[in-house]
């Protein structure tokens, strides 16, 4: 690893390489056919995928960041880990970007990273798998500055084995790379919402909102993906249920684009080590970030209130 770039372009550039190598491990999981479920709560499943990736990534970060503060999903990974899960190279693209003069000389207790291994967890159940994601979000100062998402499925139906997949990233002031953003069409109004966690006030936002479609898919990240590839122009779910690690590094990528994610009141999420981990507020995001007030606007008192 270029060991003198800045700490940003580093934490990137080794998340790339961790979230690839848990990415395969996901695709392992379900290919050897026991997905080793678990009940964490109503409506909330982990799977053997969610431990492994999340102890390949979190492993695979702190021996390298071993004084940055690392919040996963699945709790503490401090246990044993297979030593072909843990990786320490890192992408040499990311760690030749020119950082930003604000985030050029970020020093490691500053940051913190949140890990979601498995995001979209009961589409994968189900086989809907280009639903899932990978999410590593890095924020300094509470805010997310940094993200990298990957898509162990992407191209499943046309590619074989370890060939599918692919990984984006956005840092803040830099923009992003892994993809061609796209900005959806003019004269519509495509909202994207959960398809596994709706209720009648999640419902009921999207009914004020008069979309002229509506996207229900799996996982925060990849409903972000559907306003990144300019499919949707807004992901609204009036409900607490996300927490930071699957809003972190799609925040942090959709804004490095030019698009915005707030709470349901139009507040930026806070990232830091102390915050409570639930997105209590629920999450407006938008491809483009002045459509965000229209959403805001639009959406009705008695929804808000509803949401903390
Ligand atoms: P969804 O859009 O339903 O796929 O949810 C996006 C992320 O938030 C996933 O990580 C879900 O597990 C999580 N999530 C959303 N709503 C809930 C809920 N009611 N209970 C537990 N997790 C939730
Ligand atoms: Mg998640
Ligand atoms: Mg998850």
């Amino acid at each position: 690893m270029a060991q003198n770039a800045p700490l940003i372009l580093r934490l990137v550039a080794s998340s790339i390489t961790a979230v690839n190598r848990a990415g395969k491990i996901i695709r392992d999981v379900m290919s050897q056919g026991d997905l080793g479920i678990v009940e964490k709560g109503k409506n909330d499943l982990q799977t053997e995928a969610d431990r492994s990736a999340q102890r390949c990534i979190v492993t695979s970060l702190s021996r390298q960041f071993p004084s940055v503060t690392i919040i996963g999903e699945e709790g503490p990974s401090n246990c044993e880990v297979p030593s072909d899960w843990v990786v320490t190279d890192s992408d040499p693209q990311v760690l030749q970007l020119q950082c930003p003069e604000e985030l050029g000389s970020v020093l490691d207790h500053e940051v913190v990273v949140w890990v979601d291994p498995l995001d979209g967890t009961s589409e994968y159940t189900q086989g809907l798998l280009d639903h899932v994601t990978v999410l590593v979000g890095i924020a300094v100062g509470g805010r997310a500055i940094g993200g990298v998402i990957h898509q162990p499925y992407y191209n499943y139906e046309t590619v074989n084995g370890d060939d599918m997949g692919r990984t984006l990233w956005g840092i803040s002031g830099i923009g992003t790379g892994g993809f061609e953003p796209q900005l959806p069409p003019e004269g519509r109004r495509i909202i994207t919402t959960t398809r596994s966690h709706s209720n009648s006030v999640v419902q009921a936002a999207l009914d004020a909102l008069h979309p002229d479609e509506i996207l229900r898919v799996g996982g925060a990240g990849h409903k972000v993906m559907l306003l990144m590839e300019g499919k949707a122009h807004a992901y609204v779910f009036a409900s607490p249920g996300c927490k930071r690690w699957d809003t972190c590094a799609p925040e942090a990528v959709l804004v490095a684009m030019g698009g915005h994610l707030t709470d349901m009141h139009g507040n930026s999420y806070c990232y830091n080590k102390d915050t409570p981990h639930q997105n209590t507020g629920g999450v407006l995001a938008t491809a483009k970030g002045e459509d965000h007030s229209w959403y805001l606007r639009n959406l009705p008192d008695t929804i808000r209130q509803t949401l903390v």
